[in-house]
């Protein structure tokens, strides 16, 4: 028989196979089993290659470790910004009030109290490399475009003018924010310069989570990364307020808190300087989106549907470089990596941008003496397999 199936019905798709099925189908979670779970152990007695996640809740932390993840090579905090924290950021971002601005701050650490408690109890004994905030501040913001919109439909539908008047000020306020080139703009470790309450503000949050699980017997090992360094007085200046933050919090809780402070790698000056860097960084993460964005001068949010499809097409490229880790960008990594040792003998070394999930890079990664590589959960068995035959082809 025919069925026909309309816009809104529900159809289920088995992404192996192809199959389509006409309404819901009940799921299961993907786990590690069988011959599958065998291959990968085989594979983890091979490795040298630490695997380990990028996840920023717990679910997803917990994901990670049943595929085998070592740990959290990166939870982007800005992901515990969004929902019904994005009106508490806002607060903050647009108030000129100083006790609001505070109170703000003050509800957004209760909130990160609560998330790094999860986050390092699923995590129990594994580390957990949290990064501080990143993302320019505009993408906590209304869309001025839309805000315009509404301006407009409150003017066509004669609202009084005072409601309009406020929606116009808040209009001025976000464009104020608005930056020609926002990924190169007021982001990463600039914030937390320029707004040091931020950082302060999660690192007295991680460090308050961290002592209360250490005081019901839990293990817990986050570490703090600071992003989008690329001088050392950036690093040095927010290593001791994160400092200060945690000695401070260990003092009033009654316990001792050993908490590594390291960076991202994601800017060429960063990885050619990356001895001086190391001299003030436990670790490196190589931030390797935004180390291709910043190497090739290609906007990571744009060129993917703009030109590279055409590069790829004519053989410009050989590859999407955003996905496999382009040749002159692991020169880079290759850079940092050696440097890095040479400012600081003990530093440990990992990626945590897409490519620490694609089995090419893996290879490179493998070769250049990364300790990890950190990617989304559902890529950490290939990652586990890749790193392994990695290891094998190096011998
Ligand atoms: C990176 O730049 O590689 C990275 C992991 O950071 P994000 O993707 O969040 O910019
Ligand atoms: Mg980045």
């Amino acid at each position: 028989t025919d069925i026909v199936i309309r816009e809104g019905d529900m159809i289920s798709i088995d992404g192996t196979t192809g199959i389509v099925v006409l309404g819901a189908v009940d799921l299961v979670m993907p786990e590690l089993t069988g011959d599958l779970d065998t291959i990968l152990e085989w594979a983890d007695e091979f490795r040298t290659l630490g695997v380990r996640a990028n996840a920023d809740n717990p679910e997803d932390a917990e994901l990670s470790r049943d595929f085998g993840a070592e740990g959290i090579g990166l939870c982007r905090t800005e992901h515990m910004f969004l929902g019904d924290r994005k009106q508490i950021i806002q607060t903050f971002i647009l108030n000129d009030d100083e006790l609001i601005r505070e109170k703000a701050v003050a509800d957004l650490y209760e909130a990160q109290v609560g998330d790094f408690y999860g986050m390092f109890k699923a995590m129990d004994g594994l580390p957990v490399i949290v990064r501080l905030l990143d993302p320019p501040l505009h993408e906590f913001l209304e869309s001025p475009r839309e805000l315009d919109v509404e301006i407009a439909k409150l003017e066509a539908a004669g609202a009084p003018s005072d409601a309009i008047a406020e929606k116009r000020a808040l209009l001025e306020k976000i464009d104020g924010f608005a930056e020609q080139n926002p990924m190169l703009g007021m982001r990463g470790c600039r914030l937390g310069i320029v707004y040091p309450i931020l950082p302060e503000m999660q690192v007295r949050a991680i460090a308050t989570a961290c002592a209360r699980l250490q005081k019901e017997g839990f293990a817990p090992k986050p570490e703090i990364m600071i992003p989008l360094v690329s001088v050392l007085p950036e690093l040095a200046k927010l290593r001791s307020v994160a400092e200060a933050v945690i000695a401070e919090v260990a003092a009033a809780e009654g316990v001792e808190l050993s908490i590594p402070v390291g960076t991202m790698i994601e800017l060429p000056r960063a990885a050619v300087t990356a001895n001086e860097i190391a001299t003030e960084a436990d670790f490196f993460s190589f931030g390797t989106n935004d180390l291709t964005q910043t190497t090739f001068g290609f906007s990571r949010d744009d060129v993917e549907g703009e030109f590279v499809p055409q590069y790829l097409n004519e053989h410009l490229l050989p590859y999407n470089p955003f996905a496999t880790i382009d040749p002159g960008v692991a020169k880079l990594v290759e850079m940092g990596v050696e440097l890095g040792h040479e400012g600081n003998p003990e530093i440990v070394c990992g990626v945590c941008g897409e490519h620490g999930g694609d089995p090419e890079s893996i290879h490179t990664f493998n070769r250049i003496g990364l300790n990890y590589v950190s990617c989304s959960p559902y890529r950490v068995p290939v990652a586990r397999l890749a790193a392994a035959q990695a290891a094998i082809k190096q011998r």
